[in-house]
């Protein structure tokens, strides 16, 4: 099933024209599929199902948008291989992620996770959502509002479809483990390979629950590019729960893309 296709079902079948109305467990009846929320113990979230009917059932001691994110993507892989089903789906393959880039998470479980993310956030609500806003934190936490998802699963979303260059980089506390670049962002601009412990966010992330805190560093603090140490990002960390650290870098003042450009166009 397309982005076209969820689109179809969700304006025509349920008459879906705004992200308050996304009922996950209505839509997973409309296809047949009861959703029951259970304790689990050793995986996330589960589907079984014969002919044209299948059972989800999902961890009830898991956050709420953790949930959703869940019966999201095993109604991936249902829409996907509908038929004869039986998955149990571990919380690591339950992610919000960029496909391409997470080596972990195996092909049939990526494929779940990006349905996961347009049944939550179908592109024909959120593309209007933040048309004509400026890149900033505040968009990604109005999505997670707005549509019920985690920051994570916002931010991915976001530099999928936003008109800046910004960069999403998932760190371990030794190492990046992912990241996914906006297409405006030169290709030869990278992400540090491991979080700079000086950057102010993410000691405000370390110290436990609290909203992420946004502010101004100088762009070597992330990013590996030529002349990074004279320009500045804005940067934003937070704790994602499972042990790693989500960077969200945008640039306020793009001289140094714009620059960098103009260098590479001399070279070229
Ligand atoms: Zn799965």
């Amino acid at each position: 099933m397309s982005r076209e296709a969820i689109e179809k079902l969700y304006r025509t079948e349920l008459g879906i024209t705004k992200p308050s109305e996304i009922n996950l467990i209505e839509v997973a009846k409309h296809l047949g599929v009861t959703v029951k929320q259970r304790p689990l113990k050793g995986c996330e979230a589960r589907i079984i199902g014969v002919n044209d009917k299948a059972i989800i059932t999902v961890n009830e001691e898991s956050p709420f948008t953790r949930q959703r994110f869940s019966i999201g993507h095993e109604l991936g892989h249902w829409l996907k291989h509908r038929g004869a089903i039986g998955n149990l789906c571990k919380s690591e393959s339950i992610l919000p992620n960029r496909s391409s880039l997470n080596k972990v998470i195996a092909g049939r479980e990526k494929i779940a996770n990006e349905y996961a993310s347009e049944l939550l956030m179908p592109t024909y609500l959120f593309s209007p959502h933040i048309r004509g806003s400026d890149v900033s934190f505040d968009v990604i936490e109005s999505i997670r509002q707005t549509f019920s998802v985690s920051l994570s699963a916002a931010a991915i979303k976001y530099v999928n479809h936003c008109e800046y260059p910004v960069i999403l980089a998932c760190y371990s506390s030794t190492r990046r483990m992912w990241y996914h670049k906006s297409r405006l962002v030169p290709q030869w601009f990278y992400p540090v390979r491991a979080i700079d412990k000086c950057s102010p966010s993410y000691a405000h992330a370390l110290r436990g629950d609290l909203p992420p805190l946004v502010g101004l560093v100088d762009a070597d603090t992330w990013i590996d590019a030529p002349q990074s140490e004279n320009y500045e990002v804005m940067e934003t960390v937070w704790a994602t729960g499972r042990g790693t650290y989500m960077a969200f870098i945008w640039w306020e003042n793009e001289e140094q893309i714009l620059r960098s450009d103009e260098d590479n166009d001399d070279e070229a």
